[in-house]
Order: C-alpha cells, then sequence, then structure tokens
C-alpha cells in the first residue's frame, strides 16, 4: 500500500463542489457521462462490473447535441465508465467539438491511470480538463497498485501540473459488483456517511439519461429520467422528482430496514413505490 499522506500531497483529494440548482432552472450545472462498463481492470467492488468483457459505446452526434441542451455552459461535464482511455479518439472529439459549440465548463475524467501516457494527452487535449485518479488503484488499498513506471508518470505531470490530477474519494457502496464483495471489506472502507450522496445524472452512450451514477447498469424504471428525444426541461423536472423519491421513499425506508440507502437501491428498488414521474412516463418506462 502507497502512503496516503505523500499520495495525498501529490494527488490532492478530488473536492466535489456540488453546484447549488433548483428544479426549473432549465439546464443542469454537472451530468454525468457513461459510454459503458468496458475497462482493463476487473475490480471485486466496481460499480459498473467493469471488465475488459464489458460494453462500451461512442458518443455520437445525437448525444452531442443532447448534452449540449441540457448542459449549462459552464457545467462539470464528469465522464467515466469504464476506462476513459479506451476511448481516448472519440473523447478528444467530443472535447473539441463541444468546445467549437460554445461548452465552456470543465471536463472532469475519471480514470484508474495505468495507460497513463494516453490520459495524459487527452487532458493536453483540453485546458479546462481534470482527472480523478481510483483511490484504491492510486493507493493500492483492496487492489494492484498501479504499475511502478504509470505512476512515475502521473506523479511527474502532477508536480508540474498542479490542479490537472486528483486522488478519487474512498467510498465504497454496495452496488454493481460489490454486492458480492465481502461486507468485512465494505466495513473498512467509508461509505459517503452511510448516505445516498444525491449524484447528478448520467447521460449514456446508449442514449438514456439515468438518475444515478453509481446504479448506471441498474434498468429499474426508478431510474429512468428519459431518452435523448426527451425535452431538457422533462429530464431536469423529472430528476427533481428523483430526488423528492429519496427523500421520501428511500431514504426513510433503507433508516427502517437499517442498511445503507446504495443497499436498498441495489437488492430491493423494484419493491419501492416509482417516483411520481406520472402515469404515462412510467408506462413508457415498464418492460413491454
Ligand atoms: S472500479 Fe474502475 S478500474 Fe476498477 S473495474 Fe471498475 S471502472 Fe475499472
Ligand atoms: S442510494 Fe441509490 S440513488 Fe443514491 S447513490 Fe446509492 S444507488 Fe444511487
Amino acid at each position: 500500500m502507497i502512503a496516503e499522506k505523500s499520495t495525498a500531497l501529490v494527488f490532492p483529494p478530488f473536492e466535489d463542489q456540488v453546484p447549488s440548482w433548483e428544479p426549473g432552472e432549465g439546464r443542469l450545472p454537472e451530468i454525468h457521462l457513461y459510454f459503458g462498463s468496458r475497462c482493463n481492470r476487473e475490480c471485486d467492488f466496481c460499480v459498473v462490473f467493469g471488465s475488459p468483457r464489458g460494453w462500451m459505446a461512442e458518443v455520437d452526434e445525437e448525444l452531442l447535441e443532447a448534452l449540449l441542451d441540457l448542459l449549462h455552459p459552464q457545467a462539470q461535464l464528469k465522464i467515466y465508465g469504464g476506462e476513459p482511455t479506451l476511448l481516448a479518439a472519440n473523447l478528444r472529439w467530443v472535447f473539441a467539438e463541444l468546445r467549437q459549440r460554445g461548452f465552456a465548463g470543465r471536463f472532469t475524467l475519471f480514470s484508474n491511470g495505468i495507460q497513463s501516457a494516453r490520459l495524459l494527452e487527452l487532458l493536453e487535449a483540453d485546458d479546462n480538463s481534470c482527472c480523478v485518479l481510483n483511490y484504491s488503484i492510486l493507493t493500492g488499498t483492496h487492489a494492484e497498485p498501479l504499475p511502478s513506471a504509470a505512476l512515475r508518470q502521473l506523479t511527474e505531470y502532477a508536480r508540474r501540473h498542479p490542479g490537472r490530477l486528483f486522488a478519487g474519494h474512498p467510498d465504497l457502496v454496495e452496488v454493481g459488483r460489490a454486492q458480492q464483495w465481502g461486507r468485512e471489506q465494505l466495513r473498512q472502507r467509508t461509505d459517503f456517511d452511510h448516505a445516498c450522496p444525491r449524484c447528478f445524472p448520467v447521460a449514456t452512450t446508449r442514449g438514456r439519461y439515468h438518475a444515478c451514477p453509481f446504479a448506471v447498469e441498474n434498468n429499474s424504471p426508478h431510474y429512468d429520467l428519459g431518452d435523448l428525444h426527451t425535452p431538457p426541461q422533462e429530464v431536469e423536472r423529472r430528476y427533481g422528482i428523483f430526488l423528492d423519491w429519496l427523500d421520501e421513499v428511500l431514504v426513510p425506508q433503507a433508516q427502517s430496514r437499517g442498511c445503507h440507502p446504495c443497499t436498498l437501491c441495489t437488492q430491493a428498488a423494484g419493491q419501492l413505490p416509482l417516483p411520481k414521474y406520472g402515469q404515462e412516463t412510467i408506462a413508457a418506462f415498464l418492460p413491454q
């Protein structure tokens, strides 16, 4: 395990400044862009079942246009999978196109850092970009650590370019493959203070809007905010309703069962009443 103190000096913890937002503002200040679960690692605790056999799809023109409609021009676009360096050429195209069309916000990549040269090329492609490195792999906690050559290259870059490379959060939740991970090991990690971190929604390269980046591989209608033809105001409205559902249904139910809200989402979301998106919407979400 790499000493946490020395790691934090080079790669400071990523401070996620949650932007203020009220339903009805018209544009979201943050969106996650998810391109699939393909990864060059297969971590035991991965919330998206990341693996070399995972799926991956590129961002296309239709998704790009939808993102421009939904994102505030100064927003943060968080890009994750899977491993973004496996999609580097497509992501460089996304950076260039969004800039050309007026997007002035920040690109934040979530990477394991193993393909360090490719990752640094991606950062160099846009001045207002940064990368959050997977905490477990960066520190070798419950995961095989970064290869030493990659760690050296990233360390040198971080020293020369402060504010571009960060360490991710150490928190783990019982979502995805982590459901099968040992309870004892999960107990050794923090879990967002036993609360739902209330993330901003996800746009996936399969053309859907999903309410939670952790549960993105869960197709329950509870999370479905629409597809690329859903007007941005409607996506935003449903996201507001989803947040109300967290407060009114999920969190109280988790408290009464004495479990983490993520555990309830993973194991029993289907047994909970749906968010009040509206009857027509719900009917469209349900499997035919
Ligand atoms: S946790 Fe990250 S590095 Fe590990 S398999 Fe999942 S996506 Fe890949
Ligand atoms: S509680 Fe549910 S919505 Fe919140 S982060 Fe966990 S899986 Fe996502």
